[in-house]
């Protein structure tokens, strides 16, 4: 009781600091950030992207076939959503939600993934909502998966999928971390890392909506879309909060 009392006096008294630079007072405090990093978010969130591969794109790049780099470098999914790059506030958050376990991070960046979700052609064709799993020993170090923790915030725009299916893909092995690992090896440490597990026809006939906070290469992405579609999804989309620049050539 005497608890709740000095929070919530302390939720009235204390600043209430913007999530990106540690500002005080943002003006929303359902948007954790001051007007400053807002307005970047803004920016971020409305850079075009290709809506197949979901990397950065001028308008005149993407067609109906994808753009400059998924042309060269076809994708194993069918489409994706992201709601901008890497680069910013956007990412300030991400590594905020991943490193300090924020849920309330995960809500902000969740909701707006889930606009863009609402918004893509093939967000009612979706069945199941599948994040990308951390290794069982990390996900005991971590206490968190972010990928799952955005994933939660989605359903309402895929009005076929109940609910998360946070239990069909398991990572079978631990991976090293794909940031300090070249392409080739990036590859290589995925290969075989995640395995479809659950009843046999859980996947099978399904589009399947795969969820995770960050793509760089790809190859994580790629290899559960392998693995999804050998299990009898019928479709893989991707829904990722940013997608990094990435310019390693054969990324897949
Ligand atoms: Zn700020
Ligand atoms: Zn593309």
């Amino acid at each position: 009781m005497l608890w709740r009392l000095l929070t919530s006096v302390g939720q009235l008294v204390l600043p209430v600091h913007c999530a990106a630079c540690g500002a005080a007072a943002p003006t929303d405090r359902r948007w954790p950030l001051c007007e400053a990093c807002g307005r970047e978010m803004a920016d971020l969130i409305s850079s075009p992207y290709c809506p197949l591969c979901g990397r950065r794109a001028g308008p005149h790049t993407v067609g109906p076939d994808g753009c400059m780099f998924c042309r060269k470098y076809p994708v194993r999914f069918s489409a994706a959503v992201r709601v901008g790059p890497y680069e910013g506030p956007l990412k300030t958050l991400i590594l905020r939600c991943k490193y300090e376990r924020r849920p309330a991070i995960a809500g902000a960046v969740g909701r707006l993934l889930r606009e863009r979700l609402a918004l893509a052609p093939w967000a009612d064709q979706v069945d199941l909502i599948v994040p990308v799993p951390l290794h069982w020993t990390r996900q005991i170090a971590r206490g968190f998966n972010q990928a799952l923790a955005v994933a939660r915030h989605l359903a309402a725009a895929a009005p076929r999928a109940r609910g998360v299916s946070s239990r069909l893909l398991r990572r079978t092995r631990p991976t090293p971390h794909q940031t300090d690992l070249p392409a080739a090896r990036r590859r290589k440490n995925v290969r075989g890392a995640f395995a479809a597990r659950g009843k046999r026809d859980a996947i099978k006939g399904k589009g399947v909506l795969l969820v995770d906070d960050v793509m760089t290469s790809g190859t994580t992405i790629g290899e559960c879309t392998r693995v999804l579609t050998r299990a009898g999804a019928r479709d893989v989309y991707v829904a990722v909060v940013a997608t990094a620049d990435y310019n390693e050539v054969g990324p897949w």
